[in-house]
C-alpha cells in the first residue's frame, strides 16, 4: 500500500491500514514479528556501502518500522521513535533538545518520574529546570531566560488535570526560539493534535491507551520536520530499543485504539456524572467538566476525553476513612498506570512534591481510571466504598 494510495481517508481508516503491507506479508493481514541483531550482506561492496535497509539490529526491524510509521501517520508528523517506556522516551526528548548550560521549564503539575529526571539525570548535566504554573499561558514569556531552550508541556496535568493553553504557549516559545515538548499521553494524536498545535515534539506513553492490556510498557515520540533528523541521530547514538513482542503487541492495539478510546471517553463521563451527584464528592476534576482549571483549552482544542479523572472528597473525611474505603473494594484495585481493560483507583496528594503552585483542594483526592467492567457494578463497587468512608468520619 503506497502513502498516496491512503491520503484522504480519516483516521479511523487509516489506523486500520498503516504499519503493514500484505504484498510483502505473503499476503497475510498482519506483518511478522523480526527479531534479531545481525544483518547479513551479499557482497563486500554491499558491506561497505551499508546497502541494506538495515544494517543491524540497533538501527531496528521491519516490526519496530511498522510501528513508527504508524504512529507517524496517526500524529501527523515527520517522523517518530520508540522508547521501552514512556519515561524513557521523555528522558530521549529531553536528551534530544537540552544541553549542558540550559534552562528547561517544566509544569507543576507535570508527571512526576518527570521531575525526578529533571531532578537528578539533568541536573547533573548542568541543566536547570523551573517549574511554572500550568495555567499561566501567554504569561509564560514572564519564565523565558536567554539559556531558555525548551519549553515542557503536559496537558492536562498528572493526577490534577489542569489544561494547559497550548497553542498560545508554543506560539510564544517559538517567536523566542525555544523549543516545544508536550507529554500527550491522556488525549493521544486521536483527541489532540500536538503538531497542529505547534508543538516540535510529542511523547505518548504506548504504556496507557496504545498497549490497552496492561501488558507492556513502551514510549513514543514524534517530531515536526524541523526535530526529525535531530530525534533520529539521538536516537541512533542511544540505541535504546523496545523488544519486538512490544511493537507487535502496540501495532495490535493501534487497531482498536479508536473504539476503546471511545468507550473509555463515554464510560468516564457516565461514571464522572454519577460520581459528582454524589455528596461524599466535593469536586470531579476532568477536562469535560467545567470546574475543571483549563476546561475552556481542553473544549477550544480537544476532540475528546479519555478514561482517566480525579475526584475530590468532602472535608471532613480522614486518611484513615479513605482506607477503609479502598482497601476494601471489590472490582476497582489500586495500582500505578491506566488505560487498560480493568478499573483502578489512586489516591494521591500532589502537595507532596509541587514547587510553585499550591495544591489545596478542599479534601483528599482519587484518581479514577475507568475499565470495560459492567458500569453498574462499578457504581455499586464505589457505592459500597463510601458508606465505609461515612463510617470513619
Ligand atoms: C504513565 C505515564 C508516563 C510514563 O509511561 P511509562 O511507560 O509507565 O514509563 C508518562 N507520562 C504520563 C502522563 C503518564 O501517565
Amino acid at each position: 500500500m503506497s502513502k498516496n494510495s491512503r491520503s484522504g481517508f480519516s483516521i479511523t481508516t487509516r489506523m486500520t491500514q498503516v504499519g503493514r503491507d500484505p504484498s510483502k506479508q505473503a499476503g497475510f493481514v498482519n506483518p511478522a514479528i523480526y527479531r534479531g541483531s545481525t544483518v547479513v550482506f551479499p557482497t563486500v561492496n554491499d558491506l561497505e556501502h551499508r546497502r541494506m535497509e538495515f544494517t543491524y539490529g540497533t538501527d531496528g526491524t521491519p516490526t519496530i518500522a511498522n510501528l513508527e510509521n504508524a504512529w507517524s501517520e496517526l500524529a501527523g508528523a515527520a517522523g517518530t521513535v520508540l522508547s521501552p517506556s514512556g519515561i524513557g522516551a521523555i528522558a530521549l526528548a529531553l536528551l534530544t533538545t537540552l544541553k549542558s548550560g540550559d534552562h528547561l521549564l517544566m509544569p507543576d503539575s507535570v508527571y512526576r518520574p518527570t521531575r525526578l529526571l529533571c531532578a537528578g539525570m539533568l541536573a547533573k548535566m548542568g541543566i536547570e529546570t523551573s517549574y511554572y504554573d500550568p495555567l499561566l499561558g501567554k504569561d509564560i514569556v514572564t519564565q523565558f531566560r536567554a539559556n531558555t531552550s525548551v519549553l515542557f508541556l503536559e496537558s492536562p496535568g498528572s493526577q490534577s488535570f489542569e489544561v494547559q493553553d497550548v497553542p498560545t504557549m508554543t506560539a510564544l516559545a517559538k517567536e523566542h526560539g525555544i523549543t516545544t515538548i508536550i507529554d500527550n499521553t491522556w488525549a493521544t494524536p486521536l483527541f489532540f493534535r500536538a503538531h497542529e498545535h505547534g508543538c516540535d515534539l510529542s511523547v505518548e506513553a504506548g504504556t496507557k491507551y496504545l498497549g490497552g492490556h496492561s501488558d507492556l510498557l513502551l514510549g513514543l515520540i514524534s517530531a515536526n520536520a524541523q526535530w526529525w533528523p535531530k530525534l533520529r541521530e539521538a536516537y541512533d547514538l542511544m540505541s535504546m530499543l523496545p523488544g519486538a513482542e512490544d511493537c507487535f503487541l502496540a501495532l495490535r492495539g493501534l487497531r482498536t485504539m479508536h473504539l476503546r478510546l471511545k468507550a473509555a471517553e463515554t464510560r468516564a463521563l457516565e461514571l464522572a456524572n454519577w460520581l459528582k451527584s454524589r455528596p461524599e464528592v466535593l469536586k470531579v476534576l476532568h477536562p469535560a467538566f467545567p470546574e475543571c482549571p483549563g476546561h475552556e483549552f481542553w473544549q477550544r482544542d480537544f476532540t475528546g476525553s479519555s478514561g482517566l479523572f480525579s475526584i475530590i472528597l468532602q472535608p471532613q473525611y480522614s486518611k484513615a476513612a479513605l482506607e477503609n474505603m479502598l482497601d476494601y473494594l471489590s472490582i476497582f484495585a489500586m495500582g500505578f498506570s491506566w488505560g487498560g481493560f480493568e478499573s483502578l483507583v489512586l489516591p494521591f496528594n500532589c502537595a507532596d512534591y509541587r514547587s510553585v503552585t499550591h495544591w489545596q483542594p478542599g479534601g483528599l483526592a482519587i484518581r479514577i481510571q475507568v475499565g470495560l467492567e459492567d458500569m453498574n457494578e462499578l457504581k455499586t463497587d464505589l457505592e459500597q466504598g463510601f458508606e465505609r468512608l461515612k463510617k470513619f468520619v
